[in-house]
């Protein structure tokens, strides 16, 4: 026995003429006893039987009003019909064209067979009042079995398509939907985020201004006193205490500077002013100032300048502060070693640089700390942070002065072994007068 099709389907049949219901529900839902004997019957005299189809579930409306009716019904309980058999003459109520246009009020994606003899509606007729649709074709009566059969499963399955179709299109809809609402979701945090930062920076831009002018006159005037008590012997005593003062004030003053630098930078308010520097002065002057902080700590200092090396092109005093920031940092993390400034010229195909490396023997960084290092306020590892100080800001700084002055700062380093930081700078091409020459 061949069984066609899949079950679940319902199927509206719609005729005033009882053995038309008869005839349909033998060929759909052949499960009655009475059917089942007669299709043994019928494989005994002809050797076979005709192909049975899954069964469907069927509803019987004799008129239009009626059918109309169990489609609302069906469609409210969520159990709708898929297709429905509709013959086109049905007096004395509704036609079959009118009782389509009436069903697809309620349910546009009904599945509808026309059945209809000769004599009934033109085809043009037909189209004319249910307008053009995919949603129906027109059997001709006398209608053979198999037609009947091929035409349920085919618009059954269509009907199932058009829906699985549909759900996929609702679902896509869905999350096109939720992706937009999240897109917002994400510019509204987004603005939120950055009104806060805006916020965060002026606040410690005017704060840090506010700090620094009475921080500067206490300083000025500790200085004066020290200075004083540096001459009388009845202050003498004062001296360790007036030190302490000094040192946490100028630590103070430092953060404040750092911190306004940094605001400056990230608002865009830094404004550079580009100048031709001579390498030597400014390398010079830097090692200068870098002694007093190397001997602190037992370490030698040297210096190294490749006679190529001459000129660079940056804002001088940012500059500077970004060398004795890296200079400051290798004296700091070294303890009875070796801290060089390197200074070498660099050729790339499109441009000329100057390379100021500066190396030290002292206590290196591990790997997995080494991408956090260049991040504002962050100090990589506490428990260093707490012996030897700092703000976690110079880095930061620096790195971000010397991109906006054309250049960058690249580190290497071995953990206990000690570090190198380079700052790759723009040279200023040597055959050029100096600007400004320092002696
Ligand atoms: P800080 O003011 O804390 O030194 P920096 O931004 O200059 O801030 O440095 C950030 C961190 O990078 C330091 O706290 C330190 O842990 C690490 N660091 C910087 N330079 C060196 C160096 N030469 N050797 C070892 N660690 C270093």
């Amino acid at each position: 026995m061949t069984r066609i099709g899949a079950a679940g389907h319902r199927i509206l049949i719609v005729d005033d003429n009882e053995a038309i219901h008869h005839d349909l529900r033998k060929i759909l839902a052949p499960s009655t006893r009475l059917e089942q004997t007669m299709d043994e019957e019928e494989e005994i005299l002809f050797g076979s039987r005709a192909p049975q189809v899954s069964q469907f579930e069927i509803g019987s409306a004799f008129q239009g009003q009626e059918a109309l009716a169990m489609l609302r019904k069906a469609v409210r309980e969520a159990r709708p019909y898929s297709l429905a058999f509709v013959d086109v003459r049905m007096p004395p109520g509704w036609d079959g064209v009118e009782t389509t246009r009436r069903l697809w009020e309620v349910d546009p994606h009904l599945q509808v067979v026309l059945c209809t003899a000769y004599t009934d509606y033109s085809w043009n007729e037909i189209l004319e009042q249910l307008g053009e649709s995919h949603n129906f074709v027109i059997l001709k009566k006398p209608f053979e079995t198999i037609e009947v059969t091929q035409l349920a499963h085919a618009l059954t399955s269509k009907r199932e398509a058009m829906e699985c179709a549909r759900a996929h299109t609702f679902e896509l809809e869905t999350e096109v939907h939720q992706r937009r609402q999240t897109e917002r979701d994400l510019v509204t945090a987004l603005d939120a985020a950055e009104e806060a930062n805006r916020c965060k920076r002026d606040f410690l831009s005017n704060m840090s201004h506010e700090f620094r002018t009475p921080l500067n006159a206490i300083l000025g005037y500790v200085d004066m006193i020290a200075e004083d008590a540096r001459h009388s012997s009845a202050a003498a005593s004062l001296m360790p205490m007036l030190d302490k003062v000094q040192l946490a004030g100028r630590h103070l003053l430092e953060l404040i500077n750092d911190i306004l630098d940094m605001s400056r930078i990230e608002s865009g308010r830094m404004n550079l002013q580009p100048s031709r520097i001579c390498v030597e002065t400014i390398a010079r002057e830097a090692v200068a100032l870098a002694t007093p902080l190397a001997a602190k700590r037992g370490n030698s200092l040297t210096f190294h300048q490749d006679p190529a090396a001459s000129w660079i092109e940056a804002d001088e005093t940012r500059f500077r502060q970004c060398l004795l920031n890296l200079l400051g940092n290798a004296c700091k993390f070294t303890s009875s070693g070796v801290v060089s400034l390197d200074v070498r010229k660099f050729s790339s195909p499109d441009k000329d640089w100057i390379d100021w490396t500066v190396r030290d023997t002292g206590i290196g960084i591990a790997p997995h700390q080494i991408p956090r290092l260049f991040q504002p306020f962050n100090q990589v590892d506490s428990a260093i942070t707490r012996k030897y100080g700092g703000t976690g800001l110079g880095l930061a700084i620096s790195q971000r002065l010397c991109s906006m002055m054309g250049g960058a700062i690249s580190v290497e380093s071995r953990l206990g072994e000690g570090s190198a930081f380079t700052i790759r700078i723009p040279a200023s091409p040597s055959s050029k007068e100096p600007s400004h020459v320092r002696t």
